[in-house]
């Protein structure tokens, strides 16, 4: 959040299962839609930020099997676990305020009198949440009874009922609405409380963020009927909160056009990419609109046309150099020329490419720096490479590629990098 100088322009609050990620949806394209677009459009003034029933164990497990952004914050374990940037750094503060009448050990015996009750992995029990699974038929009948007991034991907690099975038991003061709130508080004492917030959501859990005053809310076409049982009893003349007519991170993105929160045409929707206008020279859209014709050319989606390279050809420094994450060093121009040999070659395969964490910022003037991962999702093999360009621009001449930088991240494990172009 450091990297913000002031208020940011939107935050997206977003669950992950069937809201960001659509289990449906093997190619993962809506996801990948949303990607692009916030990476354009936002990542550089605006704040991403999960906020998942999932413990760190399974989040980070979701992490490897989908491309999922890396967000500013985490909300894990339903709004009990607060952590910031890629280290995800704790939010102390957070976990002090939670344990007010607190008890995990008589939360896990009054629990063990209801043999309806099946204690959840032991990854998903967090110092803060004990996690079971209930049938729909119980559910109602064991909260209650649970809630009674716990009330004669002097603890203040909260039972959340969700997806049709599971049942978490919290801190009073937890779950995703009250995590959202403790947010946009301390980001208005930083003086950094968003222009707008938009949450995102599809089952129980996701209720509460739709109760915090001026937030926008989403719930995907295909939400859960208990969201949409408790969207009829209690918010249904909200204009603030809708039921999207499309799935998943889709629905977010027509949330997004639907408030009027900002640009909602993701590059990904665009056919011709050269097209792409942006309002203002930012040379993380050039990076952003590069990667994905990179992965078009090499689906065989845009045609092989002399345009397109001669276009790119045009927008480099005619001594610019790309280092490969091999070490090796050639011209921008011979890379851009070996380029044409990989048109299609991943025609109906599995090949996807999206960035990360696009930051462009400005060293001096006419010169900037744009850092980013790369990814590139090829068959089964995910791999991902640190990337820094350099570009320069002259006055009316638009952006130049001068340099191009690429080392292998921490977590890929490369075994043949003959394969990976740029
Ligand atoms: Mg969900």
């Amino acid at each position: 959040m450091e990297r913000l100088t002031s208020p940011p322009r939107l935050m997206i609050v977003s669950d992950l299962d069937h809201t960001m990620v659509d289990h449906h949806d093997p190619e993962n394209l809506s996801l990948l839609r949303f990607n692009s677009l916030w990476e354009h459009a936002y990542r550089h003034d605006s704040l991403l930020v999960f906020s998942t029933g999932r413990s760190p164990t399974l989040y980070k497990e979701l992490r490897k099997e989908k491309p999922l952004l890396t967000p500013d914050i985490t909300i894990m374990s339903v709004g009990t676990e607060i952590t910031y940037g890629n280290s995800m750094v704790p939010d102390h503060g957070w976990v002090e305020a939670l344990n007010n009448k607190w008890d995990l050990g008589i939360v896990k015996q009054e629990a063990s009198n209801f043999p309806e009750l099946k204690l959840q992995a032991e990854t998903e029990q967090r110092p803060h949440k004990v996690s079971f699974y209930v049938e729909k038929s119980k559910a109602q009948e064991v909260t209650k009874e649970l809630s009674q007991r716990f009330l004669k034991r002097g603890l203040d907690v909260k039972i959340i009922y969700s997806g049709g099975m599971d049942l978490d038991i919290l801190p009073q003061g937890a779950g995703k609405g009250q995590a959202l709130a403790y947010l946009l508080k301390k980001l208005k004492t930083e003086g950094k409380l968003p222009v707008n917030t938009l949450a995102c959501g599809d089952s129980g859990n996701d209720a509460e963020l739709f109760s915090i005053p001026d937030v926008y809310g989403v719930m995907v076409s295909n939400a859960q009927e208990e969201l949409l049982k408790w969207h009829a009893e209690n918010a249904k003349d909200n204009p603030k909160v809708i039921h999207a007519k499309e799935r998943c991170a889709g629905g977010i993105i027509q949330a997004i056009g639907h408030f009027k929160l900002g640009p909602n045409l993701s590059p990904r929707d665009v056919s011709d990419f050269l097209e792409i206008k942006a309002e203002n020279v930012n040379p993380g859209h050039e990076v952003v609109k590069f990667f994905l014709f990179y992965e078009r050319w090499r689906r065989g989606e845009v045609e092989n046309s002399e345009a397109y390279t001669a276009s790119l050809k045009a927008s480099v420094h005619p001594g610019g150099v790309f280092v490969h994450p091999s070490g090796t060093e050639k011209s921008l121009r011979d890379t851009i020329d070996e380029l044409r040999k990989y048109h299609g070659d991943k025609q109906g395969k599995k090949f996807r490419v999206w960035a990360d964490q696009v930051l462009a910022t400005d060293t001096t003037p006419g010169t900037w720096i744009v850092k980013l991962d790369k990814w590139e999702q090829d068959g089964d093999e995910r791999r991902c490479c640190t990337t820094t360009v350099k570009f320069t621009s002259k006055e009316g001449e638009g952006l130049v590629w001068e340099h191009v930088q690429q080392t292998w991240s921490k977590e890929t494990m490369v075994k043949d990098d003959s394969s990976w172009i740029i």
